[in-house]
């Protein structure tokens, strides 16, 4: 007898998030991993799952080390969006942030960072679709005090939606009538990729879009600000 499988039993696991970087040659990169573990302690080693199709893979493979910045809480998406939705085949994704270059070689990105770790890859598992890098650390750093973000933190603030204790909390905002058919009139709609959400409040003023603007009346060639989705991939937003 096979069990049946309730895939949200595992919705429970908890996780954290982090930049995952490593090098060939002169050439950077990272991604976003949300699977990051201390395997052991003595001697401490640590252990990382990485999507095969991902420049970051073709890296770690060839280079045989990786670097681990984890991240701080306060982190915005607008870091961690291009981290996590675009390729480093298409952008430089080093060029846009903070980092040094560690002694394995890897650049280790310090912004919104707590703390950096540095390993060589000692063993490696083929998982199917992903690669499980088991590395032994060869440095680490402590760079600031913060609480780490977890993912299911980032799961919330990629919805769009700000907890009640945060100052940019806006559900309780509309105060009035009218206030409250505007906002119904110009609809806000969120990327299905990223989870970023188009406010015509707001605009994108980095794309010259001025506040005001409905999203039917973005043009064409409008692409999310996070991870590069075009209009196509947007839908109305209910949240
Ligand atoms: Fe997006």
């Amino acid at each position: 007898m096979v069990a049946e499988i309730d895939r949200k039993a595992l919705y429970a696991i908890s996780y954290g998030v982090y930049v995952v970087t490593s090098h060939l040659g002169e050439k950077l990169n990272g991604q976003i991993a949300n699977t990051v573990i201390q395997v052991t302690a003595q001697p401490p080693r640590i252990a990382v799952c990485i999507n095969k199709a991902n420049l970051t893979h073709e890296y770690i493979s060839s280079s045989g080390v990786f670097a681990v910045s984890i991240l701080d809480e306060s982190v915005p998406m607008d870091f961690i969006g291009p981290f996590g939705f675009k390729s480093g085949r298409e952008v430089d994704k080093l060029s846009q942030v903070k980092h040094k270059i560690g002694v394995t070689g890897c650049p280790i990105v310090t912004d919104y960072t707590l703390s950096t770790l540095e390993a060589r890859v000692i063993n490696q598992v083929d998982v199917g679709t992903h690669t499980i890098f088991v590395g032994e650390l060869v440095a680490g750093e402590v760079l600031r005090q913060g609480r780490p973000l977890t993912y299911a933190d980032y799961h919330e603030k990629k919805k769009g939606r700000a907890p009640k204790s945060a100052p940019t909390y806006r559900g309780e905002e509309i105060q009035n009538e009218s206030e409250k058919k505007e906002v119904a009139e110009i609809k806000r709609y969120v990327c299905s990729i990223c989870g970023w959400v188009y406010d015509p409040a707001k605009g994108d003023p980095n794309a010259d879009v001025p506040a005001g603007t409905p999203f039917e009346k973005l043009p064409d060639d409008w692409v999310c600000p996070i991870c590069g989705a075009g209009k196509d991939q947007f839908e109305p937003y209910e949240g």
